[in-house]
């Protein structure tokens, strides 16, 4: 087992050229302190309990010791923001203090989030908000417990610094732990530049370190491009089947490894909208639910794009044309998955289609409401539980769908109580909600952070009914108000 002093750094994204990177030591908040830490990230790298639990923990995490073996460094990227091209992106406000190797052999970045500000804050203050590390911190870990590929986190640390955002906050920074942390704004950075050379040395860095079953074969590059862009399908496809919003899917929030990555203004969807948007700064819906699929496109387009001096024109089209096969198929396997569906059959997708439609003009919450479609027997009256996620207005729509529903349930040949079972480990009883996120954050920010770890334990495993939570498990009501969210944070 490794010590806070003895964490085993081999940091190789500093062996590339200095035009990657800036050399920026973190500015640690005034008195540091732990306000969460998570033993499931702590034990990737090789850190035990003794460990977490000692003061100098928070002083390492927050940049007030240098960490021994760490070389912290803010790396440059570019991207399109809500379709701008912004040409000079980067860490702003977080910096990659290293890599590690952990005990099983896998490595991982570890990024500090509010670290200060570096050349590439642009306006910035360099800071994070106790808010908004919640909010990542919880969701990373949410997500990993639903199986979508995910940053991770390891930390929360606060201290005594005031934050002004729209309201003055509390600030604080986090650690996550990452693979990598390239996104496809770091194609776009050197493309722009026109440095083919850096591209390609990007390009091979990425392949020898995350896809090494690329290394060394002929037309590496461009199978590099359909290999991001296939896992990017299965990654929007897992956040299709989860109800999850991302909010801010810029090509420099898109992760090279098919990871979610930069949490911001997301949202579990509760009641349904195709069109759901929780970002209130987002006005046009530009990254609404049912446009993500579309969004991961564009995405892939722009790196594709960005790569294209590594390849010829038919072999970027080629891979961005890897794209949406990957989505499509993984849609639709986690969407019969959810429905109970054991075998494929070609009226699947408009049945599920027909699901979302009464979702939609229902307002059910996605999350409860699939959660529900277990208790369908198949032949009988709609379920009073998914009736009551219902507004009256689609009532009639839902008996319709539950004759088709059941009509297709028995075609399946497993028994019911095995499809029930199976559904119950894919649609999960225990998400994120918005306000129950709310409320940890306002305990939080009044000093009581047990409402972080309740929430962060139920995440471990979202599909298991744990005696006393129901209410973690209910829709916050039509007319609960809500946080307003934005990018902002
Ligand atoms: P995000 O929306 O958090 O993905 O950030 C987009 C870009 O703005 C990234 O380059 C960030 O590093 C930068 N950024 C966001 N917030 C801040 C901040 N408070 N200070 C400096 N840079 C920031
Ligand atoms: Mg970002």
């Amino acid at each position: 087992m490794a010590t806070l002093e003895t964490l085993p750094f081999d940091n190789r994204y500093i062996h590339l050229p200095e035009d990657f990177y800036a050399r920026v030591p973190p500015r640690p908040l005034p008195r540091p302190r732990l306000v969460a830490v998570n033993p499931d990230a702590a034990a990737l790298l090789g850190l035990g309990p003794e460990q977490l639990a000692r003061p100098e923990f928070a002083e390492y995490f927050s940049g007030a010791r240098p960490l021994p073996g760490a070389d912290p460094i803010a790396a440059v990227y570019a991207g399109h923001q809500f379709g701008n091209w912004v040409p000079q992106l980067g860490d702003g406000r977080a910096l990659l203090l290293g890599e590690v190797v952990g005990p099983d052999g896998r490595r991982w970045d570890l990024h500090l989030k509010g670290a200060g500000q570096t050349p590439f804050s642009r306006r910035g203050d360099g800071r994070a908000v106790l808010r908004s590390v919640i909010r990542e911190y919880l969701c990373s870990e949410a997500m990993h417990g639903l199986g979508v590929p995910t940053t991770r986190a390891l930390c929360i640390i606060g201290g005594d610094e005031p934050v002004v955002r729209e309201r003055v906050e509390p600030g604080a920074m986090m650690v996550r732990l990452a693979p990598s942390h390239v996104r496809f704004g770091t194609f776009q950075v050197f493309a722009a530049r026109k440095r083919v050379d850096h591209l390609r040395l990007l390009a091979d860095h990425v392949i020898a370190h995350h896809y090494p079953e690329l290394a060394g074969t002929a037309d590496a590059h461009p199978a590099l491009l359909a290999a991001i862009a296939r896992r990017t399908g299965n990654l929007v496809a897992d956040w299709q089947a989860n109800g999850f919003v991302h909010g801010v899917l810029n090509s420099d929030n898109m992760s090279a490894l098919g990871l979610t990555i930069d949490y911001g203004p997301f949202a579990f969807i509760d009641h349904y909208r195709h069109d759901y948007v929780r970002n209130h700064t987002d006005h046009t819906g530009f990254y609404a639910y049912n446009r993500q699929p579309q969004i991961g496109r564009f995405n892939v387009y722009l790196l594709a794009t960005a790569m294209l001096p590594l390849m010829t024109p038919e072999a970027a089209q080629a891979g961005l044309d890897a794209y949406q096969p990957a989505f499509d198929a993984a849609h639709a396997a986690r969407l019969r998955a959810k429905l109970g569906l054991a075998t494929a059959q070609p009226d699947d997708a408009e049945l599920a289609g027909g699901l979302f439609e009464l979702m939609d003009q229902g307002g059910a919450d996605f999350s409860a409401f699939f959660r529900a479609l277990a208790g369908y027997d198949g032949a009988g009256p709609v379920p009073a539980a998914c009736t009551t996620l219902l507004e009256p207005g689609a009532h009639g729509l839902a008996a319709a769908w539950f004759a088709r529903y059941g009509e297709r349930l028995r075609r399946e040949k497993a028994n019911p109580a095995e499809r029930r079972r199976a559904m119950d480990r894919v649609n999960p009883l225990y998400v994120l909600r918005t306000h129950l996120l709310q409320a940890a954050i306002d305990a939080a920010e009044a000093g009581d952070h047990a409402e972080i770890g309740r929430l962060h334990d139920l995440s471990r495993d979202p599909f298991t009914e744990r005696p006393g939570m129901a209410a973690y498990a209910a829709p916050p009501a039509r007319d609960q108000a809500m946080p307003l969210l934005s990018c902002s944070s």
